[in-house]
């Protein structure tokens, strides 16, 4: 079947000192090992540290971004062999905020995601509309398009290493969460874009994600819905006890 997962995306927060303290913190909370996945994805430069401090947890970890070339002159930038060879083990891909304050394209979306695979890195593919586009009705045309595009040219048998995250824009970082109802419904025709692009074993394989204020409170009614399988969290990531809280809604 498929893998619930749970991931906190820390986005541009936490230092090396705060990451420690965190794992510090969460250890004793979490307790034994989860059913689920359990992943934080954090800034680059915490990633060694990352990797050893929450081996014992059974947390996995991500990046929050990845280069789309292998190597070479691209100033600033992370290619996922360097990634991989850190211990990481997923990538987040097109986050809504790469999106639109660092011009991620579904284009450049769809080479990270070739890349994270070349790696084998297992990307979380972010797509999401605006309220604009909600309001216009278009939702699920748009999604569509971006789950299209991510997976052109992604073969079958690297499905199983895929996640896609349905994140909303307007529920990010505001407070307003989707309903129970929205994220269902968006997160089932996700899968039957899939079905169509792979056929029914793969869509039934694939993980698929609700993020936006997901948080200790509303998390078991969103995962309650049948094609949610996990959840990408940013702010509620940030303290021990409401990210285990929301591990221990899927488990
Ligand atoms: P919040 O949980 O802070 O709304 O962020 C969601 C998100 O963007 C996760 O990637």
């Amino acid at each position: 079947y498929r893998k619930t997962i749970i991931a906190g995306n820390w986005k541009m927060n936490k230092t090396l000192s705060e990451t420690r303290a965190f794992a510090e913190e969460l250890k004793p909370l979490l307790g034994k090992p989860k059913w689920c996945e359990v992943v934080l994805c954090v800034p680059y430069v915490n990633i060694p540290a990352a990797v050893r401090l929450f081996k014992e947890c059974r947390v996995a970890i991500g990046a929050e971004n990845v280069h789309y070339e292998s190597h070479g002159a691209y100033t600033g930038e992370v290619s996922a062999e360097m990634l991989k060879e850190l211990g990481v083990k997923y990538v987040i891909i097109g986050h809504s905020e790469r999106r639109s304050y660092y011009n991620e394209t579904d284009f450049t979306v769809n080479k990270k995601v070739h890349a994270a695979l070349e790696a084998g890195l297992y990307p979380i593919v972010c797509v999401g509309e605006s309220l604009e586009q909600r309001e216009l009705g278009v939702t699920m045309d748009l999604i569509s398009y971006q789950v299209k595009a991510a997976l052109a040219g992604v073969p079958a048998e690297k499905m199983r290493h895929v996640v896609i995250a349905y994140e909303p824009l307007w529920a990010i970082g505001t407070g307003k969460t989707a309903t129970a109802e929205q994220a269902g419904e968006v997160c089932e025709s996700i899968r039957a874009v899939i079905r169509k692009l792979y056929g029914a074993r793969v869509a039934r394989s694939v993980t698929i994600q609700y993020g936006g204020s997901m948080n200790a409170k509303n998390a078991h009614e969103l995962l309650a819905q049948p094609d949610v399988d996990g959840g990408l969290i940013g702010g509620a990531a940030l303290k021990a006890p409401d990210f285990v809280q929301i591990v221990n809604a899927a488990n």
